[in-house]
């Protein structure tokens, strides 16, 4: 394989299934950090601060920088900052989304938006997604972290945030704009802020509509691993391979 500066890892069921470390890229990462390589943490999941993901990942046994860690929260964020410049924006989700809008100057109301946006909830009830369609309805622009259908757990794949933008959407008769990878923003973002080149880059994931075609259509290499949610079966059936097709990093 192919040498890089920037190794950027997807974390649920790549680094992580729920609270279980996985132990290949586990040790993968640390023998990266031993020769000096400090990696990159590219995640879909909104509901995450980025102190809460440093922690998920000591937990497992990965020490990783602040800096190094990027989620959709952070990039939605940027996102409507940039996009909606002084716009009421109305908010579903949790600390993560709710802490990347307020560090972007943006306070969340609760009546009369301009903008939706849709991150994960665990706490979700049928009232706030009855408002969200109906915020949408009457013409707040849409916009979701993130498109994951469902995400590994170590019980098995949850519904992940897609799931109910895809209900939001239908309900409303909107098609979401989606922030999170495959969009190419994260990593666009990691190679602003640390200049790198994207020769210098690879994605490795374990989502190959997510994790790889994001990979694809920033243009840096990518690795598939066969340890969350696209079994290499599947993978090896797509007309896009990734650079790299391989059971776990080892
Ligand atoms: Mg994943």
């Amino acid at each position: 394989m192919k040498n890089y500066k920037a190794y950027c890892f997807d974390l649920d069921g790549t680094v992580y299934r729920g609270k279980e470390g996985i132990t290949s890229a586990i040790s993968f990462i640390q023998r990266l950090q031993q020769i000096g390589i400090e990696p990159f943490y590219v995640t879909n999941n909104s509901s995450k601060t980025r102190e809460q993901l440093q922690e998920a990942l000591i937990a497992v046994g990965v020490n990783a920088p602040l800096e190094h860690i990027y989620s959709s929260a952070l990039v939605t964020a940027k996102y409507i900052a940039r996009n909606f410049p002084g716009q009421k924006v109305a908010m579903m989700g949790s600390d993560g989304i709710r802490k990347a809008l307020l560090n972007e100057g943006i306070e969340p109301v609760e009546e009369e938006p301009e903008v939706f946006v849709m991150g994960i909830d665990r706490t979700l009830d049928y009232t706030a997604l009855a408002k969200a369609t109906i915020a949408i309805q009457k013409g707040a622009t849409f916009i979701a972290t993130n498109q994951d259908i469902k995400f590994p757990t170590e019980y098995g794949f949850l519904p992940g945030n897609g799931a109910f933008a895809r209900l939001v959407g239908e309900v409303a008769d909107v098609e979401p704009i989606y922030i999170g990878k495959p969009s190419p923003a994260m990593l666009e973002m990691i190679a602003s802020q640390h200049g790198f080149t994207k020769e210098e880059m690879v994605m490795i994931g374990d989502n190959y509509d997510t994790d790889i075609m994001c990979g694809i259509r920033f243009g840096c290499d990518t690795i598939h691993v066969n340890t969350g949610v696209t079994p290499t079966s599947s993978v090896l059936e797509k007309e896009q391979q990734p650079t790299y097709v391989i059971e776990a990093l080892i």
